[in-house]
């Protein structure tokens, strides 16, 4: 019966056990653990179906904004459902995703002037992708194969084929690598980990030069080189150092290679400018943007583009230059009307303001951890934060995989009402762009206290040899 599903009695928790897979998550494990359902929220926080409240420390995973049940964005969806909820762009055109498109395009680096939609991060950097390789082929007459991406070590982009090729994680990405396409992969500019012969300054060095040394050597076969500006995120907040955006940027136009700036983590206030390429004077050939697009309420993905790649797609319909891509629920209304909303609040509520003050505030409360015997860094910029632990700092031991550390944090901080997520043994902390400094600070404060709970615990238990 229909009406099974909808009782307000159903089993919740066997359903979830019995009908759910959830994503990047071993699911053994999972199931003795009870996590929270999630039922209702308000502002910065979530409950559960026991009444639970928990504050919301990774932005129900890096998209939320402006908190939950923002008045003003639940107006602006209710508003458009008045009118219609989706209709197609294939054959169609939208009102609300025309007029967010124009909104995009102001504020997005100057030269970014077509918006092509999608519908998650990982479409956003597949649709580049394409764009990319088909943009070399059809630019002129004697058009180039062009069928190589440059990629940056331990990058992630999504979890689809495409995505995956131009992804480094090792864990999330060696299953495939039979089905993948080849890259060039250059390492990640960070030094906390150097190999031997090299300090951190020529460690640093060698990055910037390898860029080059690819490019210089490479550069016809290379349609694009592919990177998250400024910070690595899944790859553990790595934070990479100033210049290195711009170096990538002058060696591509040098070379005639394109620049894809995937900024689904890192656009929307979350290094503390809207975008991430600002704080470089970037302007990039394509901007991938997702996550906090929609301000964390419904999926939306853009592709931004310059007028040179578009140029190139143009012609009569029967010569096949078209950009033959799309989704079924390409530049949908409500998530349209959702964004529009959430980019008026970013205006009226001074949001990049806050953020500025909230980055102040996490640099003031970690600074405690910088010296911990068991944590290797804590990396910053914005509101993205990175906390590294190790069993052993000096020499950066890790601790054993079995003893899941970084996990075991997060099941303390939902002890103490916190919602964490980290990446391995990396705690990530990244608070919403609109959250007030004093949540911003709690957020910390209990995180500190997790992570000493949960070393102390581990380090009694490595001594007397039993496990965590
Ligand atoms: C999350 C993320 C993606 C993938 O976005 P989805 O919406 O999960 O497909 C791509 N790139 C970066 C940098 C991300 O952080």
């Amino acid at each position: 019966m229909i009406a099974d599903f909808l009782a307000p009695d159903a089993p919740l928790r066997d359903w979830d056990n019995d009908c759910l897979w959830h994503p990047f998550t071993p699911m053994s494990a999972w199931i003795k653990e009870q996590a929270p359902i999630i039922t209702a929220s308000d502002g910065f926080f979530l409950q559960d179906t026991e009444g639970r409240r928990y504050l919301d420390g990774i932005s129900s995973l890096w998209c939320n904004v402006h908190g939950h049940r923002v008045p003003e964005i639940d107006a602006a969806i209710r508003s458009q459902l008045d009118h219609v909820a989706h209709s197609t762009l294939l054959g169609l055109a939208s009102e609300p995703s025309i007029r967010l498109a124009r909104a995009l395009i102001d504020r997005a680096p100057a030269g970014l002037s077509r918006v092509f939609y999608s519908d998650s991060g990982a479409t956003t950097v597949e649709v580049a992708l394409k764009m990319a390789y088909q943009y070399h082929r059809q630019k002129s007459s004697d058009g180039e194969d062009r069928s190589m991406f440059l990629c940056i070590g331990n990058a992630y982009h999504g979890d689809t084929l495409g995505t995956v090729s131009v992804g480094g994680i090792d864990l999330f990405h060696r299953s495939y690598r039979h089905l993948l396409f080849r890259t060039l992969t250059v390492p990640s500019p960070v030094a906390l980990r150097v190999p031997a012969g090299h300090s951190r300054e020529t460690w640093l060095q060698h990055c910037f030069d390898e860029v080059e040394r690819q490019l210089r050597e490479n550069h016809q076969q290379v349609a694009a080189v592919v990177m998250e500006p400024l910070v690595q995120g899944a790859a553990g907040i790595l934070v990479h150092p100033t210049g290195y955006l711009r170096h990538v940027r002058q060696l591509c136009d040098r070379y005639n290679v394109l620049l894809i700036a995937d900024e689904v983590a890192t656009g929307f206030g979350r290094t503390g400018t809207l975008f991430a390429c600002e704080q470089e004077q970037v302007q990039p050939d394509f901007l991938c943007l997702a996550k906090g697009i929609s301000g964390g309420y419904l999926p939306l993905g853009a592709t931004l583009t310059t007028e040179r790649v578009y140029a190139a797609f143009l012609g009569d319909p029967w010569q096949g230059r078209t950009f033959y891509h799309g989704h079924t629920y390409t530049g949908n209304a409500l998530a349209c009307a959702a964004g529009l909303a959430s980019l008026k609040l970013f205006e009226d509520r001074h949001v990049l303001q806050n953020a500025a003050l909230a980055a102040t505030v996490i640099r003031q409360r970690l600074a405690g951890l910088q010296q911990h015997p068991q944590v290797a860094e804590v990396r910053q910029r914005g509101l993205m934060v990175g906390i590294e632990l190790v069993l052993e700092r000096d020499s950066l031991t890790p601790f054993p995989v079995e003893f899941r550390i970084g996990h075991h944090v997060t099941l303390a901080a939902r002890r103490r009402g916190l919602i964490l997520r980290p990446l391995g043994d990396v705690i990530v902390l990244m608070p919403a762009p609109g959250m007030t400094p004093e949540l911003i600070g709690e957020i910390c404060d209990k995180a500190i206290e997790c992570i000493e709970e949960v070393v102390q615990n581990a380090l009694r238990r490595l001594a007397s040899g039993s496990p965590l």
